[in-house]
């Protein structure tokens, strides 16, 4: 079978593979659809630390059951469609023991720490499979996966209708998080520098967008909010300038979620979280976050089809990872598409 992988950092092609063998309590996988993510370019460059080399990519996947165990967990069964759940975790750890799965002690990332799915087959454990509805469009199933990872700031974030949520980062998570923001009936206020990408953020739905480069993100949601400031502040950027300004964006006795990996460690005047008496969070990945993000895609609550740049074959997959690298503001989400 075909498999896209990175034998070192700059180092991407489509290889031929023997096709995997299930171990106990795994399924066989047919993958119909693959999500490039941004986290990948960052594997491309070498610049995700957590990423041992080689690697086979792809933790954005949806596929139909080739052969599952008889007694598995979720009753599963073969030619059912699913999405994979690629967060591998030890299940006994502290973290794990309270369902926080997601930061297990132990976890393993698809693509990241373990080979990933951008190939023909996949094995992966069955009760890290999500049955998605059997009509539900291949190419949508292939985005549930980063729509959780908004979700889970959302959800870390406690966001209710009626409050203001501010987000960092018009990319692919941010935007995703202010779509279900708006979607839970808050007021998403969309932040970044490129102008493109919020005007799309506008035409999209997103109430407010603010350009940080032209406009004081400060006075702009202070205006917007009457003074109180957002309730909610969700960082999706990982840079250092917006972790430092989600302080000054959140109301007192407001919230922020941190989703974004900074490369350098931010200093931050700590006073301001005992003075505004703020609640400050990381987000990562996500967890038991699946059938919501299936049933806001299959709803239409959250429009993912939207965010689709481009459609691409497996072979098409490592000169659209050169040029994402070369021209990432070109691309909002890609999906590799399998026969
Ligand atoms: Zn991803
Ligand atoms: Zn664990």
């Amino acid at each position: 079978m075909k498999a896209i992988k990175f034998e070192k950092p700059w180092d991407v092609a489509c290889v031929g593979m023997e096709k995997p063998v299930p171990g106990p309590g795994q399924a066989l996988i047919k993958v119909k659809t693959a999500g490039i993510c941004g986290s990948d370019i960052g594997a491309f460059r070498g610049t995700n630390g957590l990423v041992s080399y080689p690697r086979v990519i792809g933790h954005e996947l949806a596929g139909v059951i080739e052969s599952v165990p008889e007694d598995n967990p979720k009753g599963l069964k073969v030619g059912d469609h699913v999405i994979v759940d690629p967060y591998l975790y030890c299940g006994h750890c502290y973290p794990c023991s309270i369902g926080r799965t997601n930061c297990c002690t132990d976890l393993h990332v698809l693509g990241v720490h373990v080979d990933g799915g951008m190939a023909e087959y996949f094995c992966h454990p069955a009760d890290m499979l999500v049955k998605m509805p059997e009509n539900m469009d291949w190419i949508l199933a292939a985005m549930a996966e980063p729509l959780t990872i908004s979700l889970h700031g959302v959800h870390r974030g406690g966001l209710k209708a009626g409050e203001y949520c501010a987000i960092y980062g018009a990319g692919p998570i941010g935007l995703l998080a202010g779509l279900v923001a708006e979607a839970y009936g808050a007021h998403a206020i969309l932040i970044d520098i490129v102008q493109e990408r919020l005007d799309f953020a506008k035409e999209l739905g997103i109430e407010y967008i603010v350009n940080s480069g032209r406009e004081d993100p400060v006075s702009v949601v202070s205006e917007i909010t009457g003074g109180n400031m957002a309730q909610l502040v969700m960082e999706c950027t990982g840079a250092n300038a917006c972790i430092r300004g989600s302080l000054d964006l959140v109301s007192n006795a407001g919230r922020i979620t941190f989703t974004g990996w900074p490369k350098k460690e931010t200093s931050l005047p700590t006073d301001v979280f005992t003075r505004k008496e703020i609640d400050i969070r990381g987000a990562r990945t996500s967890a038991g976050e699946f059938e919501e993000a299936i049933e806001l895609i299959t709803s239409g609550r959250v429009d993912v089809r939207k965010i689709l740049t481009k459609t691409i074959s497996l072979e098409e997959a490592p000169e659209t990872i050169i040029d994402i690298e070369k021209n990432p503001g070109s691309y909002m989400k890609v999906v590799v598409e399998m026969p």
